[in-house]
């Protein structure tokens, strides 16, 4: 019977002076031993109410017990068993409010650590070389499936409908797969060698890859089913990002959170000119925006040598959307937070370029239909920040491609497509959906979850075919 042992193990992390100034990885993972200490805290609950807080169902002390004794390959298989992408969920999935926050001993503070288990074992397996393929994959079912978009979502659809013995092919707009993985996520949170290794899992099961192929385009949805496809799935997620829609914003040096996101992490613009991309940035930059978007956004540009790096955020700290880590992690490294601060324009020289903000300052009224509390502008406040790099990391909304060249498909209002939360089911007969495309911009578990859904649903239409 394990000990209650409520001191949770911190992990290892570069120095905030240092990591500032290069794009390796911030957290170190644990060493083994602190591994192993830190799941033997795990008290094998026999309600085990971590599994329910875990969008995917790990079998969580099912995976923590085999590393607390050591034996990691069994540790790897439970693991994978229900996460085709561990090594990825270990180092970006806010588990401090899904499966540590149900944890018994959250109640004391000191909830297991869940996250930094699952990256240790991912780490382990990638380091050594262990094959983690199922040994005994089913006998081909003769049934193809056509999953679009390889992010999360795709990518688990695509493992799971593999492992149940039907034919995948996954269809990728980029040269990359990964989706936001690979082009938004950057590599000082989770290195591209990770989502690489993860997606080698996936296509070891047999799934065949399109890269370069954007549907829509090459094909449309309806082109694929009657090309011999017996269902689709869409899991092309929300790429397009949404601006702010006040004057100036088409000054030279305003990015979108996307662009400035892409050249850095899938065109590696940090390592121009031994990649082609460049990127330009100033000495002082703003993050217009408080998510996981605005703290990678501003703490790239510091590791690109801006002197000044602030993120605007219109609401507080207590509202901010990001990860309670990364913000800790951007003060850290000297991000400045302006908060209660709400953009109104954009000011430039006279050859176009950016030169500052010109902001009000805001209080929080009444909660509005998001449960926070609504910024309102005070009278006569308003004031000048002097930068000349802005991003706009204020959301995103899915590509319209989709939709638009698909019949019968339903949409909201956002462009985001209509699906049964359940299985992942739109109106369109033979079609799914799962992931930010659905939900609008979420959570990597999130997309995984439903991709999940989705395969079960697919492959329970599909044992119904002739
Ligand atoms: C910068 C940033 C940081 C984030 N940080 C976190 C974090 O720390 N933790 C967390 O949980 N979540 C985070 N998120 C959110 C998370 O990454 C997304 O919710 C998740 O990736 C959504 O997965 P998805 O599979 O739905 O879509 P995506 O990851 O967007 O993948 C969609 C894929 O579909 C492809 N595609 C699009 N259209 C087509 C088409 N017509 N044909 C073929 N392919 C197409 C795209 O190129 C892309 O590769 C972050 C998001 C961003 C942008
Ligand atoms: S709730 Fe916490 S202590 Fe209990 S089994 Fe899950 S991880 Fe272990």
């Amino acid at each position: 019977m394990p000990k209650l042992d409520l001191n949770r193990i911190d992990m290892p992390r570069q120095d905030p002076k240092t990591r500032a100034k290069n794009f390796n990885e911030v957290a170190l993972g644990y060493p083994a031993e602190q591994a192993q200490t830190e799941a033997n805290r795990c008290l094998q609950c026999p309600k085990r109410p971590c599994i329910g807080g875990c969008p995917v169902n790990i079998n969580i002390p099912g995976f923590i017990e085999p590393l607390a004794k050591g034996n990691l390959a069994e540790a790897v298989r439970v693991l994978k068993d229900k996460n085709s992408l561990p090594g990825i969920c270990g180092r970006v999935c806010p588990q401090e409010t899904q499966c540590e926050s149900v944890c018994v001993l959250d109640k004391r503070n000191a909830s297991v650590a869940i996250g930094r288990l699952e990256r240790y074992v991912a780490d382990w397996e990638q380091a050594n070389k262990q094959s983690t393929a199922p040994a005994n994959l089913p006998e081909p079912s003769g049934k193809r499936v056509a999953v679009v978009g390889s992010g999360p979502s795709g990518l688990t659809a695509a493992a799971d409908l593999a492992k149940l013995g039907h034919s995948v092919t996954l269809f990728e707009a980029l040269h990359a797969t990964g989706g936001v993985l690979s082009y938004g996520i950057p590599e000082f949170r989770l290195p591209k060698e990770i989502v690489q290794s993860e997606v080698d899992y996936v296509t070891s099961l047999g799934v065949e890859l399109k890269l370069d192929s954007i549907i829509g385009k090459i094909d449309t949805v309806d082109e694929l089913l009657s090309n011999g496809y017996d269902a689709v799935f869409l899991g092309t997620g929300a790429g397009r990002p949404l601006f702010l829609d006040i004057p100036g914003e088409n000054s030279n040096g305003v990015y979108s959170a996307n662009e400035f996101l892409t050249r850095v992490n899938l065109m590696k613009a940090y390592k121009f000119p031994e990649y082609d991309t460049p990127v330009s940035i100033g000495k002082k930059v703003a993050v217009v925006g408080g998510g996981n978007v605005a703290m990678d956004s501003a703490r790239s540009a510091l590791r690109l040598g801006a002197e000044e790096v602030y993120i605007v955020y219109r609401r507080s700290a207590a509202e901010l959307p990001a990860r309670r880590e990364e913000v800790e992690n951007a003060e850290e490294e000297g991000i400045q937070f302006k908060f209660l601060t709400n953009p109104i324009q954009f000011l430039s020289n006279e050859q176009g370029f950016v030169t500052g903000i010109e902001c009000r300052e805001m209080e929080l009224g009444e909660p509005d239909e998001s449960g926070r509390r609504r910024p309102v502008p005070k009278a006569g406040s308003e004031f000048v920040i002097n930068v000349d790099t802005v991003v706009i990391a204020i959301g995103n909304a899915p590509n319209p491609i989709i939709a638009q060249t698909t019949a019968d498909l339903e949409t909201t209002r956002w462009g985001t497509v209509v699906a049964d939360e359940a299985t992942g089911k739109t109106v369109k007969a033979k079609v799914w959906a799962g992931g930010d495309i659905v939900t609008g911009a979420a959570t990597v578990i999130s997309a995984m979850g439903a991709g999940k859904r989705a395969a079960a649903s697919i492959d329970a239409y599909l044992k119904e075919l002739p």
